[in-house]
């Protein structure tokens, strides 16, 4: 893994920082990019204290430097533009980040959950939905190399782990999100042979009508979670369609849309896992989908943090910077501290997913709670200290402050988290 990522960087790293010479980034509307990667450096010290190891420092450089030279000087015209980069997406693979908790064998890096919570962070401080899909499509790879059978191993994960093909998760349905278990898609058994008749809609799916291969859960018996089976779908099956694109507040770098099942047949080798499993591998891939999508918001509360130190070092008021104000600098210290409690809990929470502990469903569900509530918090206190400037579209704030926003709703929302910390306290200590 190590090598891959070192190769790919001395090589294609270099060229792209030659090309990023020839775009703007909007840090301050004056500074430059460079100056925006001292920044991010900088910002990385706070880390010290969480024992990464040597592999890990490499994981989060290499990442960093993706996220500086491929993403952030493009970023903001993908939002505008609602442009899906699914080319950087594939360079993005090259380095290791479409498997990375794929196993090895079948292409992906083999890492930990600690590791990839570590890596989304830093992707996400150059783009949040370009990281927040990767998040998704790492999910549903984790989720083929973990159930899928051998033969679903071979067929799916060379080219889920290379981003040849993107995957989709499909849960929520136009008429059940938090409560999932109440989902009415049906997937039955073709009359007198193999296969499955699939019947339904899914809502809200990113990556929709782009992506390659579905992951969609869906009835196959009785009301109730042990009714639910998960099954891969492949675009260009008879009978699947999509809707339009959803306009949305953020996440515009990634297409969200309906996905249409109108008696798609699939074979029995398209499920996942045994009939009557999908609620359970669902509900395991949120877990870590969950960290995934708190070490974004961390790595976009950062990117907001590092851009308001900045700014107000150099934006004058009452004959002196900005930042010479105390209230100034006690925001920028609760900032500071709020961002570092986030990743100290993301990432605590991810050691727990990876040593399989008891307490990782809960620890995952405060960690999420937690780390995209307050760091959404962060982007809002940014957008402050930069004044006017912050509200305007010429400045990133606003766009990392619409894009983080979504997390508190998505992969479960934060009252859903809430329900699953007094479920688990109980769980764990039933007295
Ligand atoms: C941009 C975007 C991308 C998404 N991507 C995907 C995807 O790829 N795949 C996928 O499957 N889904 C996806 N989703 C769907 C997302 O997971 C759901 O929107 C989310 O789970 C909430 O479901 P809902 O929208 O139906 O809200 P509802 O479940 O209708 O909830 C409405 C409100 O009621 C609250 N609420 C519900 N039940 C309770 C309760 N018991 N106690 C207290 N409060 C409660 C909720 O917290 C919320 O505030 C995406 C959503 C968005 C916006």
């Amino acid at each position: 893994m190590l090598a891959a990522l070192a190769r790919a960087t001395g090589g294609r790293l270099r060229s792209s920082a030659a090309a990023l010479g020839t775009r703007t980034f909007h840090l301050t509307g004056s500074t430059a990019a460079a100056e925006a990667a001292e920044a991010q450096c900088a910002a990385t010290q706070a880390d010290a204290d969480f024992d990464l190891t040597e592999d890990q420092r490499q994981f989060k450089q290499v990442a960093a430097t993706f996220a500086r030279e491929e993403l952030a000087p493009f970023s903001a015209e993908w939002d505008a533009k609602h442009h899906f980069p699914v080319e950087t997406i594939k360079r993005a693979a090259d380095l290791g980040f479409g498997g990375l908790y794929v196993g090895e064998d079948m292409g992906g890096a083999g890492l930990t959950r600690l590791d990839a919570a570590i890596v989304f962070e830093s992707l996400s401080w150059g783009c949040v939905p370009t990281a927040a899909f990767l998040s998704i499509h790492n999910m549903v790879a984790s989720v083929v190399d973990r159930y899928g059978t051998a033969r679903q191993r071979s067929m799916y994960l060379p080219a889920l782990t290379s981003a040849e093909h993107l995957a989709s998760y499909c849960l929520t349905e136009p008429g059940s999100g938090s409560d999932a278990v109440a989902l009415k898609m049906t997937a039955k058994r073709e009359a007198g042979g193999g296969g499955y008749v699939l019947n339904g809609a899914k809502a809200f799916i990113s990556g929709g009508g782009v992506s390659d291969v579905y992951l969609v859960m869906a009835r196959t018996g009785q009301a109730g979670p042990k009714g639910i089976s998960a099954f891969l779908v492949e675009k260009g099956t008879p009978g699947l369609s999509f809707g339009k694109p959803e306009l949305k507040l953020g996440w515009n770098a990634q297409p969200t849309t309906a996905v249409v099942f109108d008696d798609v047949r699939v074979g029995d080798d398209s499920r996942v896992g045994q009939e009557g499993e999908g609620f359970k591998i669902a509900m395991q891939a949120l877990d870590g989908g969950r960290i995934n999508i708190g070490a974004c918001s961390i790595g976009g509360a950062q990117f907001c943090l590092d851009s308001a130190r900045e700014y107000t070092r150099s934006r004058q008021a009452f004959g002196s910077p900005v930042s010479h104000f105390q209230a100034t600098q006690f925001r920028i210290a609760d900032m500071a501290t709020t961002v570092q409690a986030s990743r100290l809990m993301v990432r605590h929470a991810a050691a727990a997913l990876d040593a399989r502990s008891p307490t990782a469903t809960i620890e995952c569900a405060m960690a999420k709670r937690f780390a995209t509530d307050s760091c959404y918090n962060v982007t809002n206190e940014a957008l402050q200290l930069l004044g006017g400037y912050g509200y305007l579209q010429e400045y990133p704030i606003e766009r990392y402050m619409r894009d983080l926003r979504v997390h508190s709703i998505l992969e479960g929302t934060n009252e859903v988290m809430r329900i699953i910390i007094n479920r688990e306290l109980d769980r764990l200590d039933p007295k």
